[in-house]
């Protein structure tokens, strides 16, 4: 294709100008783990032929990079426990136009997987733990092995992904007396780290949202006591506020949808399992794409369609209100978090 051609091809753009360039697609909304802010005890998950087949995600991700998309993230439910998987990051890998593939793991089955990803053109990965003590690490995740997402994380960087972020939520008086001994875990280990704010999605009865909201900058203030944090221009093209660490090679990052708005911004959209397309993370709007790829098998214009369709109805911005009742009553397992 020539400059021009690529100049002139279709883009995803909104009402508001923003250009879509980021798909979130969901492997699937099962996970090994039951986080305590992310998933109520038990579950119903999505009844197994209602789930998108590998061939669907993979139609959908190639023409959305069709459509401009540059960067694709696989993630869940936890992503590694859909049985193939692995050939979707192996079709998208080839796909000439997309910069960026990523996953985000609990990182439990890593130690397995983290070689092949590598192989099928993964280029970062973000791997989730909110804790490094054994015995928290069982109560947060209701049951979890701390062992298994360790190895996997050393596994992740023997492969050498070009970036490794850890994700870690923080809840006041479960875990945010760890905050300063996962920095220097990840510093040792020359990994990067997000703290993400609590979001209000999906009903829990584990614990108060609102009582357990530790904010980005009274983390930010803790870190301070024992480290410098240095305001970095580097973005990620996500919500990520980022941080170099005492100069070295770790940043730290900060998602905070209640105490900063990252709408503005926006560029990305997700796909659920099933093959819903939401336009937000913090409502409702949707298209329903496995509709149109079951009803068009051999045709991807149709999909095509649907997708610079949905532009029209993407929000302008997300209402999270974290003492009352959640919008949104979809977990951030279901929508592909
Ligand atoms: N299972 C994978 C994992 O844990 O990395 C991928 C899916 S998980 C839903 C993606 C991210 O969402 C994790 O980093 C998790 O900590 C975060 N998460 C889940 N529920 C959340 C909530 N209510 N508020 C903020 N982050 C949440
Ligand atoms: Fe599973 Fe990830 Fe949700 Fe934890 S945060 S329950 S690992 S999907």
């Amino acid at each position: 294709m020539t400059a021009k051609e690529s100049k002139n091809k279709t883009q995803l753009i909104d009402r508001f100008g923003r250009k879509v360039s980021y798909l979130r697609m969901s492997a699937t909304d099962r996970c090994d783990l039951r986080c305590v802010y992310c998933m109520s005890e038990d579950m119903t998950f999505v009844p197994r032929e209602q789930l998108l087949t590998l061939e669907e995600m993979i139609r959908i991700g190639t023409t959305a990079v069709d459509l401009g998309v540059n960067k694709i993230r696989i993630t869940g439910g936890e992503p590694l426990t859909r049985t193939g998987i692995i050939s979707v990051f192996q079709a998208l890998g080839k796909l000439e136009g997309l910069d960026d593939l990523t996953i985000t793991t609990n990182g439990t089955q890593l130690e397995r997987f983290a070689q092949p990803l590598k192989d099928a053109g993964v280029t970062r990965i973000n791997i989730s733990l909110d804790t490094l003590q054994k015995d928290r690490f069982k109560e947060l995740t209701r049951n979890g092995k701390i062992e298994k997402t360790l190895s996997g994380i050393d596994a992740a960087i023997k492969a050498n992904f070009k970036a490794i972020k850890l994700n870690t939520v923080i809840l006041k008086n479960r875990n945010d007396d760890e905050i300063l001994d996962l920095i220097q875990y990840v510093e040792e280990r020359g990994i990067d780290i997000s703290f993400i704010e609590e979001m209000p999605l999906g009903v829990i009865t584990e614990h108060d949202r609102a009582e357990s909201y530790y904010s980005s900058e009274q983390i930010k203030a803790d870190i301070r006591q024992q480290h410098s944090l240095i305001r970095s221009s580097d973005k990620t093209g996500g919500p990520s506020r980022y941080y170099q660490l005492n100069q070295g090679s770790s940043r730290v990052g900060f998602i905070s949808p209640h105490s900063h708005n990252f709408c503005d911004s926006c560029n990305r959209v997700r796909l659920t399992a099933e093959g819903r397309l939401l336009l937000c993370l913090g409502q409702e709007h949707s298209v329903d794409l496995r509709r149109v790829v079951r009803a068009n098998p051999l045709d991807d214009t149709p999909l095509r369609h649907a997708l610079i369709q949905s532009m029209d109805i993407k929000p302008k911005g997300h209402e999270f209100i974290l003492d009352e009742q959640p919008l949104i009553f979809r977990h951030m397992s279901s929508t592909g978090g």
